[in-house]
Order: structure tokens, then C-alpha cells, then sequence
């Protein structure tokens, strides 16, 4: 990256402090979720947000706009061209929302999450009813501020995803419903299809478990001078500078596959902030590009790769020794218990052909909230309905149902779209993978085939960081732009080929 106009060399000195204080932040936020002490709730959330405003000032201040704005768009290479689309982006946002109404829906949405964890643990929607009609509300208001062009639900998805539409999703979830329907058919039909496991039931040790983590991470090249791994109650990954991104997991007492898909999906996320390239460290383009990009790189990992039966044999002599249980078990009881399929109440526990619906039935209830076609009360009906209908199952309790995520309450709509478009691109890659590099499975077989995957990732994605748009990039690589095919395909070998 080579900055030679003058008045971006300027900004960039400017948002040095901007960058600073954001990665203050987010080493808060990953200590607030690890290590604070319990009552310091209130405390931290005050400090995080005096420092917000902090920054917001920053953003806002009369000189920097006046600076971002003077810069001439014609003679400017890609990195300065990109700087200024994410300044005026980032501006343009805190522009449009006026102070007071950033306070009330900070306000309400705090309150939110802690009513909508109480209304999850009583199993009783009506508590947390009052918050979500004031939250959708506020989020009609905040779209009315941001402006659409064709759709009111346009406004928030831009938030999330640069650039993509309702529309956009409407095509994309047309097209793959079908066809994740009947994939998902021939599997529940076929004689091999289990949705139970022993492995399971199977007990482990945190200790070993922490280890056989780290020893799996370490396969797939994690530094540990750059990076850690910690536990948290909900994993994630936080990005606090190029050199220090780290990663949280989970241990429950059984099922240890959570913990190993949970590690190595937040790896997937680590990897990306680690590979930007180091040029553009402290400036606006230091990041992933978007939500659905992060995510198409976590899943890669966390599925394409984890769950692949080579991959699963590199693993297997050290899950055997960390994990006493699995010398009752067999190599093939272990391939077949990282990919069972399995209608899930929950969204967080699907796999990777039924996850879709539980994100189609989100995108629904969103759109027709921000139409007026439905009321918040007709919801949980609506919500069980559409279940039973997608995935066959019965909904028995809100906690299970319509409250099951914390997105509505943190006032997160248009968010989990990104969730499916990621896992879609994540198709797309394997796609342009083996184009480039030939087949996954013989690369898995090559010493070195993990870092040849993961160089493909630098060189294509992540070095850039935010120096292209989501559909930019998309096009760049594949030079034809999203397609949802690919990701259909890869389903289709390994679920329907069997
Ligand atoms: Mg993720």
C-alpha cells in the first residue's frame, strides 16, 4: 500500500487515534466477556461507552470530515480510494442518526438483553414482548433516518453487508430452499442417516479437552506469540491488533465436538484478522470486510476443512490421546459424528444443510416486521409454524422458539443473513480453491496442503482487508460474482454421494 496523496496521508495520521481508542475497546469488550470480575457490569459498560463518544467526536469533528470530504476521488489507487469510501461510510452513518436517538436505542437495548435473558430462563415471552415492540419501533425509525431505495430492510442489511439488498437474499434463499430441501430429504431417507450419536453422551476431561484444542489448533498453524485461546460463556474472537487476536472456546462435560468445532470456527475468524496485511495496520482498511466474509472463513475452517475425513485423520491419534473414551470407538464413528445432519430446534446446533432454515425463517419474520405484515404478538405462532413446516419439528417452549437468539434484543435486524451468505461464500472458495489449486482432498493429503489453503486465503482475501467492497471481492475472485451453486455442490458430494 502506498498513500501518496497528501491530504489522505493527513487523515491516516488523524485516525491513528481514532484506531487506537476502537482497539482499546474491543480489549475491554474481549476482557468484559473473560475475565472481569462479575460486578463490574455497570462500570465497564460506562467506561466503554464514555470512550465510544470519545471516538464518535473524533469521527465527527468539523477538520477530519473537512479533510475526508476535500480529497478528490479522480487519480487516487485502490488503498486511498478505499479509505475514503470507508470514512464517508463510517461518517455518514453517525451523520444521519441524531445523538438522542443513539442514547434511547442504546438505552432500551441494554435493558433488552438482560430482560430477554430473564425471559428466556422463565420461558415466557410476554416479559420480553414490551422491548422487542419498542426495539422494532426504534429500528423502523432508525431506517427512516438512514434512508433505502427500495426497501426498508435494505437500510439495516447495508449495515452488516456493503452493498446487498433484500432483494438480493430474496433470490439467494429462493434458490437454495429447494434445493436444501431436497438434499435434506434424500439424507433423512437414506439408510445411513443417523441423528444420534453415542460420541455424544461421551464425558471428557476440560483439562485434556483444553489440550487436544491446542494441539489441533497448532496443526492448523496457530501462534501462539500472536495469538490465545481462552474460554468464554459464548465463543468468540476480538481483534485487538494485528499482533494480538484472540480467540475464546467452550467446554460442556460431554459432547466434545462443541468445543472443537467452537475453537476451530473462531480460528477461522483469527486467521483472517492475523492476515491482513501489515501495511495497512492502524488505518480504516485494518479489518474483515464484512460480516458474511468473517463468516465465510470461520465456516471454511470449522467445516469444510474440519469435517473432512482426511483432515479427521490427522486428528484422530491425538483425540485418541486426550480423550480416553474414543478407544471403545472406531475412525469411522468419528467422521460420522462430526457430520451428522440433525434438525435442530436450535440454531446453533444445526448442521450444515438445516441451518439455513432456521436463518430463511429470521430473514421472513425481519422483512415482514419492517412491511407491517406482522405484529409482534402473532410472532411465536408464526415462528413455531414455520418450523414444523422447515424442519419437521415441534416447538415446545419459547425458550426454544422465538427466544432463543440475543440478536432482536440487542437491536440487530438484517444481521443473520450474513450468517448463510458467509457459509454460501465459504462454498464459493472451495470452488475457486480447487480451480486454482486442484482437489481439497488430494491437497489435505500434502504435507505442507494446510498452509498452501491457507496462503490461497491470504493471497485472495485477507491481505486485503477492507480495501475491496463484499461484491467487489467476490467478483475478483471468481470473476463472475456470488453464486450459491457451489456450496449446493459441495453438500451434494458429501451428503448425497455416500
Ligand atoms: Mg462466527
Amino acid at each position: 500500500m502506498k498513500i501518496r496523496n497528501k491530504t489522505i496521508k493527513e487523515i491516516l495520521l488523524k485516525y491513528r487515534k481514532i484506531d487506537s481508542l476502537k482497539r482499546l475497546i474491543s480489549l475491554a469488550g474481549w476482557d468484559l466477556n473473560v475475565y472481569m470480575p462479575q460486578k463490574a457490569v455497570e462500570d465497564r459498560a460506562f467506561i466503554i461507552s464514555e470512550v465510544e463518544l470519545q471516538i464518535k467526536n473524533l469521527i465527527l469533528d468539523k477538520s477530519f470530515i473537512k479533510l475526508v470530504n476535500e480529497v478528490k476521488e479522480n487519480n487516487l489507487n485502490i488503498y486511498e480510494k478505499a479509505i475514503i469510501r470507508v470514512l464517508k461510510r463510517e461518517i455518514g452513518y453517525l451523520q444521519k442518526l441524531p445523538s438522542s436517538f443513539i442514547e434511547e436505542f442504546s438505552k432500551i437495548t441494554n435493558k433488552a438483553q438482560v430482560v430477554w435473558r430473564e425471559a428466556k430462563d422463565r420461558n415466557d415471552f410476554s416479559v420480553f414482548k414490551p422491548y422487542l415492540e419498542k426495539i422494532v419501533y426504534l429500528v423502523k425509525k432508525e431506517v427512516e433516518y438512514l434512508g433505502y431505495k427500495e426497501h426498508p430492510y435494505d437500510a439495516l442489511i447495508d449495515l452488516y453487508e456493503e452493498g446487498w439488498t433484500t432483494k438480493d437474499f430474496e433470490d439467494f434463499f429462493s434458490f437454495v430452499k429447494p434445493r436444501l430441501k431436497d438434499i435434506f430429504f434424500k439424507v433423512f431417507n437414506s439408510k445411513y442417516f443417523i441423528d444420534k450419536h453415542p460420541l455424544e453422551k461421551e464425558k471428557y476431561n476440560k483439562e485434556k479437552m483444553e489440550k487436544l484444542n491446542l494441539r489441533v489448533l497448532k496443526i492448523l498453524n496457530f501462534d501462539n506469540q500472536r495469538s490465545r485461546l481462552d474460554i468464554a460463556p459464548h465463543p468468540f474472537e476480538q481483534s485487538i491488533s494485528l499482533n494480538d487476536v484472540r480467540i475464546t472456546t467452550w467446554y460442556h462435560k460431554n459432547d466434545f465436538k462443541r468445543s472443537l468445532s467452537a475453537t476451530i470456527h473462531e480460528f477461522g475468524h483469527l486467521l483472517y484478522e492475523t492476515n491482513i496485511d501489515s501495511k495497512l495496520k492502524f488505518t480504516p482498511l485494518q479489518a474483515g470486510i464484512s460480516y458474511a466474509f468473517h463468516e465465510s472463513s470461520s465456516r471454511f475452517w470449522e467445516n469444510v476443512i474440519a469435517k473432512n475425513e482426511i483432515f479427521l485423520r490427522k486428528i484422530w491419534p491425538l483425540a485418541l490421546k486426550y480423550l480416553d473414551f474414543l478407544k471403545k470407538y472406531k475412525f469411522k464413528d468419528f467422521v460420522t459424528y462430526f457430520n451428522l445432519v440433525k434438525p435442530s430446534l436450535i440454531r446453533v446446533e444445526a448442521d450444515e444443510i438445516t441451518y439455513h432454515f432456521h436463518i430463511i425463517l429470521r430473514f421472513e419474520i425481519e422483512k415482514m416486521l419492517l412491511e407491517d405484515k406482522i405484529k409482534i404478538e402473532e410472532l411465536p405462532e408464526y415462528w413455531n409454524e414455520k418450523v414444523k413446516e422447515y424442519l419437521g419439528l415441534r416447538v415446545d417452549s419459547y425458550r426454544d422458539g422465538i427466544l432463543q437468539d440475543i440478536h432482536w434484543s440487542m437491536g440487530a435486524f438484517g444481521y443473520f443473513p450474513t450468517y448463510s451468505l458467509g457459509t454460501f461464500l465459504s462454498g464459493l472458495w472451495l470452488e475457486s480453491i480447487e480451480n486454482d489449486l486442484g482437489d481439497i482432498n488430494n491437497l489435505l493429503k500434502q504435507k505442507d496442503g494446510i498452509l498452501t489453503i491457507q496462503n490461497w486465503f491470504k493471497d485472495k482475501i485477507y491481505r486485503f482487508g477492507r480495501t475491496y467492497s463484499s461484491k467487489e471481492l467476490i467478483y475478483k475472485i471468481t470473476k463472475k460474482g456470488f453464486s450459491p451453486q457451489p456450496f449446493i455442490n459441495y453438500l451434494d458430494s458429501k451428503y448425497i454421494k455416500i
